[in-house]
């Protein structure tokens, strides 16, 4: 069977993480052990390469929602 990495949001926390969990997850942030949806997984790939990149954009987009962003897009 292959694995499926995906990038998924905590219910609770919002913390957002990488796993290859098809089932439960459980948040590094607050513990809270989750059953993945549908909703929950914002990213899911065969290579972890590609969901690892998409994770790191999108704490890049988070952290600079309070400053400006220079460029355009
Ligand atoms: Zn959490």
């Amino acid at each position: 069977m292959k694995r499926v990495f995906k990038v998924v949001r905590c219910p609770r926390c919002g913390f957002l993480q990488l796993t290859a969990a098809s089932k439960i997850v459980r948040c590094f942030s607050c513990g809270l052990s989750w059953q993945l949806d549908r909703e929950a997984i914002l990213f899911s790939s065969p290579d972890s390469g590609r969901a690892r990149e998409f994770l790191a954009k999108l704490k890049q987009r988070r952290e600079a929602g309070f400053r400006k962003v220079s460029g355009e897009g």
